[in-house]
């Protein structure tokens, strides 16, 4: 199951929840690919 959650904030990117496992942040009540949550840390 792939279902679209939204997209990147800084890039974006299209962010999906595969089999329940989000591929990308929540942070600040934002989302966020893995690529620019960890530039943001
Ligand atoms: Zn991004």
């Amino acid at each position: 199951m792939r279902e679209l959650v939204g997209t990147c904030t800084v890039c974006g990117k299209e962010i999906y929840c595969e089999d329940g496992f989000l591929n990308g942040e929540h942070l600040d009540n934002e989302l966020y690919c893995f690529d620019c949550a960890a530039e943001k840390e």
